[in-house]
This record gives C-alpha cells, structure tokens and sequence, in this order.
C-alpha cells in the first residue's frame, strides 16, 4: 500500500463529466489499496475569468482582495470532485487551503509554502478517507487567505506529498509527460520516461510550461518522486527524480526555447570600473530582468556590452539604455526584439566534451547565425534571429538523436 498525491490540472476538471472521470481514476487507485490525496486546480478559463472580473473594476486589483477572489475558483473543484466521489460510494472530504493550515508568507499573489498541518489529513487517509486539498491557496499567519502564484496547484501537491512523505506526487495534465522538446515544433519529440529535478528546472525556466517551477524546486529540495502524466489516456508518464548513480545518462534530455526575448546593445562605453553596474543597475531599480549579458573584450579604451530582456520590457529598457549612453558619452545603442533563446539541457554535459561544437556546427549547417552563447554546467544557450527558431530547433534534435528513444 502506497500514499499517493494527485494533482488535477484545470483542463482535468474542465467540466462536471471530467470531474466524474478523475472521481473514476481516483478510486481506481484507492481500489488498489493506496491512500489518496487529492489536489485539484480551479476548472479550466476560471481563474482567468476571475482575474478579469477584478481587472474590469481596476487594472490593479488590491492583493489580499484579489486572492480572496481567486482561490474560489479552487473551492468550487473540491467540492464537486468529493460530491463525485461520495456518489459512487467513496468516502471522501474536501477541505480548503486553509481548513488543512497551509501556512504561507503574506506575499499575496506569489506566496511561498512555510508550513502544513498534516494530522488532520492523516486522520482521514487513516480511516480509508479519500482527501481533496485546494490547490495554490493557503493562509497567512495572521489568517489571511493567499495564493501561490499562476500554476501554484503543482506546489501544493509537492508540498502534501513531501509533508505526508508520500510515495509519489503524480501531476495529472493534459500531456502525456514531459518531451524532448515542444512536439508542435518537433513532431518526432519524444516522451522521456525520466528527466533529473535538475534539468527539470532548466525546462521549467526556460519556458517549458508543464510543471509550475517553484514546484519542482520544491521536489527537489524534499526528494518527492514527481511524475508527469496525462489525465486522458493510459500510460507511465515522466517520472523525475534524483540522478542515478549507475545510470547511463542521456547526453542530452532536452531542447527549451524561448520566443519572448529582446536583447540591447550600447556600444563604445568606457572600459573601466563600475560601468556594468552604471548600465545594469537602473534596469534592475526598473524591475526589468535581465538574462544573458556579455561584454567584450575592451579596444582602445572602450567596450560594448550586450544584454538580453524579456520581449515586454524591451521598450521600457532601450528607453532606460538610451539615456544611460548620453550619461557615459557611449557611441551607439541599438536593440533587436525578433530574437529566440533555444537551449540544450542535459547533466549528461557534465560529463561529455563536444556538445557545444556538435550544437555550433548543426546550427552552421542550415547557415543560421548564432548571436549569443551563454552556458552553464548543464545547459548550453544560443541567441538566434526569430525566424530561425523552428530550423534550429529541428536541426539540434535530430543533431543528438533525440528522436530515438534511448530514453524510453
Ligand atoms: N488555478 C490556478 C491557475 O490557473 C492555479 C493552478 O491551476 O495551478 O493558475
Ligand atoms: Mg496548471
């Protein structure tokens, strides 16, 4: 006998009919003799709705009002998820983020996790009774309902899983794992049976959008077993996991990519000290976040330095970088909004020599040019114009032979 968290994304619960469908997937697994946990997201288009509602009055709607309004959508899946449950008989709760004291920051909107009172769930798991959490919601420590940010449901299944140490946290969504790389690019993408927290997080953050990435950090940090898995059809899913010593790693686990990138470029600043913070600093005190930067080599006294901005900040950053250059007498600014990161992930990297002249050199063969590089132990990233994106992402799949299922 096993403890199982699921986690039911929006679409899972997209209707009282898939409602009934997760009701029938749930107790299946309690019929195999596991106590279950369940974690339901609001139904599809509701928190968005929600969020409109609230932007239709201001277009920056008071926090703590707002997450009062946002975590009903949550409510309302628990409640009909257990009415679906007891109807066939099986015993189940239903309880809110706060009702099972998911203590968290006040950090409205964006929350962090500190505690959860887990006797009240035991109780019930003891007494063969299913449970049904809220996801993304919780309470301050002065009561006050918060939210964990959008996708926070992900988080509070990994946090029930590794409060209850359970054996697995199975995230329930409308794909069926996490692939190679996104399979509307890449038709040949495949399933990977495994992927490390580690890389996860690169995909996360690199615009993968299967899983929230606080809720990965977390699985990681608590060594909760995730698994990725389709709400609609049968099958084992994405398992992620530590790295195995005695596995035989994939040299590469996937390819990211990234279509909401803008990078600047001043040119000719004085090459000396603190010029870097008298060009990056006011883009920070303007909330902008900066990716990739790169300065070059200084010639005569002077150097350029370029950086990377996500697309909607661009126009806020040239304006900033703008004035910046009439303060330091710099020689030029310019600027490009039509560009793409794509980005290799892999610990096998750690590992290997030649991954990135194998990148460089499949990229050179469709005669795309590289703009940036920017790597780190496990990842290598290439700038590349918007129009290149979908060649270049082909090309590097097929390049490390991730079509053929190595992996599986
Ligand atoms: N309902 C929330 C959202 O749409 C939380 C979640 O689905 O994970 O972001
Ligand atoms: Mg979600």
């Amino acid at each position: 006998m096993a403890l199982i968290v699921q986690k039911y994304g929006g679409t899972s619960v997209g209707s009282v009919e898939r409602i009934e469908q997760v009701a029938e997937k749930v107790i299946t697994a309690r019929n195999q003799g596991h106590k279950v946990v369940v974690v339901v997201s609001a139904m599809s288009g509701e928190t968005n709705r929600l969020l409109d509602l609230a932007k239709s009055i201001n277009e920056h709607p008071n926090s703590r009002e707002l997450d009062v309004l946002l975590s009903t959508g949550e409510q309302v899946t628990i409640a009909l998820l257990s009415i679906a449950l007891i109807h066939r008989g099986c015993p189940a709760r239903s309880y809110t983020g706060h009702q099972v004291h998911i203590l968290t920051d006040s950090a409205h909107n964006k929350a962090r996790i500190l505690d959860i009172d887990k006797a009240r769930v035991e109780k019930d798991l003891e007494n063969g009774t299913v449970v049904v959490v809220a996801g993304f919601q919780g309470h301050d420590e002065h009561g006050n309902i918060t939210t964990l940010g959008r996708g926070g449901s992900d988080t509070t299944a990994v946090a029930m899983a590794a409060a209850l140490k359970a054996d697995e946290c199975q995230i329930y969504t409308d794909v069926d794992g996490v692939y190679t790389t996104d399979p509307r690019v890449v038709p040949e993408a495949r399933r990977l049976s495994r992927i490390t927290f580690e890389e996860m997080l690169e995909m996360a953050s690199l615009g993968s959008k299967v899983l929230q990435i606080r809720s990965v950090e977390f699985a990681g940090k608590y060594n909760v077993p995730l698994r990725v898995l389709s709400s609609f059809e049968e099958g084992p899913g994405t398992l992620i996991t530590y790295e195995e010593e005695n596995m035989e790693q994939a040299l590469i686990s996937g390819i990211a990519f990234n279509r909401d990138e803008a990078k600047l470029t001043i040119l000719g600043v004085p090459d000396e000290p603190g010029i870097a913070y008298r060009i990056l600093g006011p883009v920070g005190k303007a909330n902008i976040e900066v990716d990739m930067i790169i300065q070059n080599v200084g010639a005569d006294a002077t150097t350029d330095f370029t950086f990377t901005v996500h697309r909607n900040d661009y126009k806020k950053a040239l304006d900033i970088l703008n004035s910046v250059a009439r303060e330091l007498g710099a020689r030029e600014v310019n600027g490009d909004n039509k560009i793409v990161k794509i980005s290799l992930v892999g610990v096998g990297m750690r590992s290997h020599a030649g991954i990135a002249s194998t990148m460089f050199e499949a990229l050179a063969k469709e005669g795309i040019n590289i703009r940036m590089i920017s790597t780190s132990e496990i990842k290598i990233s290439v700038v590349v114009d918007e129009k290149y994106l979908e060649l270049g992402v082909r090309a590097l799949h097929s390049a490390f032979g991730l079509e053929e299922g190595s992996n599986q």
